[in-house]
């Protein structure tokens, strides 16, 4: 096992209310909260994961309401290593919404149309009765699109949410070798982690 921890940025994006928030508390604190709070502005928070035996540290982004808020997304795009994209079970305009908030996601971030990268769709409220969106909808979308894991996940019940999450490592594994290396010009540490991976040495927690 290596004793480094590498830094991945992870950015969890979809529609507002779709509990990106609440699964980035189940994961990184195990904690739900059923009121729904907003702060404007970028927020991150870090968590170690172990994947095949290498560490690393998880840095997950959540757009914190500010899906409204243009000028902020470039920020928080730039320099990812993961993105996931995330719907509610029963909210169907969330799930039409995936592939603008996959463009939306490429754009910002300056990724090629079409050039491989690791995103993972997170179905989220599997524990709502009212489910709009079936389980075979959401899959053959995924297998359109490049055969993207699927998982559907409750932050409530903490149901998938940590396999979820690491999942998205280990897709970030598979396809690190063809990912675009970008120098990143800002002064924003975190993405030092995509200009780390070009000389092979990734960002120590
Ligand atoms: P965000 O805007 O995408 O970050 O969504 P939030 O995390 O703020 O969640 C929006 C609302 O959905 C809140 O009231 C959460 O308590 C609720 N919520 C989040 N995840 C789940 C879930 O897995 N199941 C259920 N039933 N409610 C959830």
């Amino acid at each position: 096992m290596s004793g480094r921890s590498k830094l991945l940025k992870v950015v969890l994006l979809g529609d507002g209310g779709v509990g990106k928030s609440s699964l980035m508390n189940r994961f990184v604190s195990n904690k739900f909260d059923s009121q729904s709070f907003h702060t404007i502005g970028v927020e991150f928070l870090n968590k170690d994961v172990t994947v095949n035996g290498d560490n690393y540290t998880m840095q997950i982004w959540d757009t914190a309401g500010q899906e409204r808020f243009k000028s902020l997304r470039t920020p928080f795009y730039r320099g990812a290593d993961i993105c996931m994209l995330t719907f509610a079970m029963d909210d169907r305009k969330s799930f039409e919404n995936l592939p603008m908030w996959k463009r939306e996601f490429l754009y910002y971030a300056d990724i090629q149309e079409g050039s491989p990268f690791p995103f993972i769709i997170l179905g989220n409220k599997v524990d709502m009765p009212n489910r709009e969106v079936s389980d075979d909808v959401a899959r053959s979308w995924c297998t359109k699109h490049g055969n993207v894991p699927y998982f559907e996940t409750s932050a409530k019940d903490s149901i998938n949410v940590e396999l979820a999450f690491t999942s998205a490592v280990s897709r970030f594994r598979e396809m690190e070798d063809q990912l675009e290396i970008k120098q990143v010009h800002t002064t924003n540490s975190v993405d030092l982690s995509r200009k780390a991976k070009s000389s092979g040495v990734g960002c120590c927690s």
